[in-house]
């Protein structure tokens, strides 16, 4: 079935600097799998994804997206059987979020719910944490990534980003998260019902975290999750197309924007703002 035109007004995200706002990169943990059952362009062999979280460091806040994988990872706590088999998962000392920043985060935006998401919160009690009311009805009742702790641990703020609640960015429901337009949280469903993506107007320019809509950028050229990986994966299949579709085409028509796709190996062991540039 053909999939709908984009908006005829989607336009890349203005250029002109916030100054004082940084983006980081950083690599929590990595899972280690094979690209045959990452990418469906006929590569194979072992990978090391990267279990990826953004660090946006503005004047007013210091602000996450994701959580990545913590100490409970390391040490085998979380997450439970059998999703702790799916996959070998490695935290190297020190990576974790709450090993690395000095203080915790102001707040944190999820863009999905997934455990290799949510996992590093189980270290961050009481902050503040973003999920759209559409993700939290699905994920928050609780499941085997998302144990009674998960629930407890951090201070959960479910918010309303669909259409008519929302202003529009990139052709998107969206809400300004510090309220001066240099972060935005825009509703990217598909992967999960309610997932989201971050857009950062930085001082060296705009950067576009699309959670696992991508995981790897082959996915934001022509290959995809290989057909069986995407049945398991994805919640919507119609709507994780057309917000991919969105991803490809921001990435592919606005040279000057970052688009994170969320395990890039790419991006491992880092990536942050040039300072000045
Ligand atoms: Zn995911």
């Amino acid at each position: 079935m053909p999939l709908p035109p984009l908006p005829v007004d989607l336009a890349c995200p203005p250029l002109d600097p916030n100054p004082g706002v940084q983006v980081e990169v950083v690599t929590t943990a990595f899972v280690h799998d094979d690209w045959r059952r990452v990418v469906d362009d006929g590569t194979e062999g072992p990978v090391a994804m990267p279990v990826l979280v953004g660090i946006l460091r503005h004047p007013q806040a210091t602000v996450l997206v994701d959580a990545g994988l913590g100490v409970h990872s390391r040490d085998g706590s979380y997450p439970g059987f059998p999703l702790s088999a799916l996959g070998d998962i490695e935290v190297p000392e020190g990576q974790a979020i709450v090993e690395r920043l000095a203080a915790p985060p102001d707040l944190v935006l999820m863009t999905h719910l997934h455990y290799d998401h949510v996992g590093g919160l189980l270290d961050l009690p009481g902050v503040p944490v973003w999920t759209t009311e559409d993700d939290w009805l699905v994920y928050g009742g609780g499941n085997l990534g998302f144990p009674r702790s998960m629930r407890q641990v951090p201070d959960w703020r479910p918010q309303p980003l669909r259409a008519g609640a929302a202003s529009q960015v990139l052709g998107r429901p969206a809400l300004d998260v510090l309220g001066d337009g240099s972060t935005w949280y825009l509703s990217l469903p598909g992967h999960t019902p309610g997932a989201a993506a971050v857009l950062v107007r930085a001082e060296d320019g705009p950067w576009l975290f699309i959670g696992d809509t991508a995981w790897v950028d082959k996915h934001l050229g022509t290959a995809r999750r290989p057909p069986l990986t995407r049945a398991v994966i994805d919640a919507e299949p119609r709507a994780a197309r057309e917000s991919l579709e969105w991803a490809r085409w921001l990435k592919a028509s606005c040279p000057e924007l970052r688009v994170i796709a969320g395990h890039e190996p790419a991006h491992a062991p880092g990536l942050r703002s040039a300072p000045g540039g």
